[in-house]
């Protein structure tokens, strides 16, 4: 049953979203390799990761993407914020590995990039984090296109080339219709577009659209191949207006799923469960009561609605411990495919 409180695009039907349980995540890229096998092993391509997971805190990908601007002024969606392209330094540049050389013909030399010298690329600071020992914390956040319920790169194309589609919200680049003017990668400010040298178009994440609409050889619907693919299975894919799925209730009912940087007004279809860790140690050992993971940084990464996610996740876990029954740690913890990937519930409007 759809729901109309659901905050949805004008025009659009249904809005696809995805929930990312951050808890779950173990920094695998299996996602991020799904993905390129699929969407991102053609020419132009090779410096594109339409799914990415990076390291938090950290400088992501491309490098300081949260510096680089885009989105709306406010949330009346009436000015735009100007962003700025990222460099080619700040995706990394694309390493060339001499594999034949090592490790067919026995050449005696490192296994090292030989057509530049990194200094920076995906996954550069992997694993680092902050913190001191023993209180260091890291945590793996995955990032594809949001899917933006108010898409500031479809407003900057002049082209109307990046569109919203009516039935589900995705949202596509038309490659005839695009002339990689790159308004859009400014636009958005998660730097989730990207500019094809060679096609001379702007290409990003499509929600796997023909899976979704079951256009693939067995003519069935699957999930997108991040969240098929994905080791822990942490990714729930639905309807954000499908009042009777996970994800509605977890956005919407229990508030536990929560957008990343809502403060860019774009209105993200993708949502996080925030990341939890164990107290923090005194330096013999001890448990202090002191949050690991900042509170203050993660109310940077999801505003100050993270607070109330996390009363809420902590109040139900103790529920459960109690021997209490709760609908919002079974919905977490929820293995059926039936309800993880709820696709086709619209599929007769
Ligand atoms: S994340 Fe960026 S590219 Fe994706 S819809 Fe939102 S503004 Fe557009
Ligand atoms: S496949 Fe799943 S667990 Fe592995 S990095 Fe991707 S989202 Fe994380």
């Amino acid at each position: 049953m759809a729901h109309d409180d659901v905050d949805i695009a004008e025009g659009v039907d249904h809005q696809v979203a995805m929930v990312m349980d951050l808890n779950k995540c173990i920094g695998c890229q299996t996602c991020t390799v799904a993905c390129e096998t699929l969407w991102t092993e053609r020419e132009g391509t090779e410096y594109m990761y339409w799914n990415n997971v990076e390291t938090r805190p950290g400088s992501g990908y491309p490098r300081d993407w949260e510096e680089k601007g885009g989105g709306w002024e406010s949330e009346e969606h009436n000015q735009r914020s100007v962003g700025e392209i990222p460099s080619q330094q700040d995706y990394g540049e694309d390493w060339e590995f001499d594999h034949e050389g090592i490790l067919k013909e026995g050449a005696e030399k490192a296994l090292e990039p030989e057509n530049v010298d990194p200094e920076w690329g995906p996954n550069w600071d992997e694993d680092q984090g902050a913190g001191e020992h023993p209180n260091s914390y890291h945590f793996y956040m995955p990032r594809i296109c949001n899917h933006c319920t108010h898409p500031s790169c479809v407003e900057a194309c002049p082209r109307k080339a990046i569109y919203k589609r009516e039935e589900d919200g995705v949202v596509l680049v038309d490659q005839e219709r695009c002339r990689g003017y790159r308004y859009c990668v400014e636009g958005c400010p998660y730097k989730k577009v990207y500019y094809n040298a060679v096609t001379k178009r702007s290409e990003k994440c499509v929600f796997c659209y023909p899976r979704i609409e079951g256009e693939g050889p067995d003519d069935e619907v699957h999930p997108p191949a991040c969240a098929d693919q994905c080791t822990t299975q942490l990714r729930l894919v639905g309807y954000l207006d499908d009042q009777d799925g996970p994800i509605y209730k977890l956005v919407e009912q229990y508030e536990v799923a929560l957008p990343l940087h809502p403060e860019y007004s774009t209105s993200p279809n993708v949502y996080y469960i925030p990341p939890t860790a164990p107290p923090q140690h005194s330096e013999d050992g001890e448990t202090v009561d002191v949050e690991r993971i900042p509170r203050s940084y993660l109310e940077e990464l999801f505003g100050e609605q993270v607070n109330d996610a996390l009363d809420t996740i902590e109040r139900e876990r103790a529920k459960v411990e109690r021997g209490g029954h709760s609908e919002l740690m079974e919905i977490l913890q929820d293995k059926n495919p039936a309800q993880q990937y709820r696709l086709e519930v619209f599929s007769d409007d």
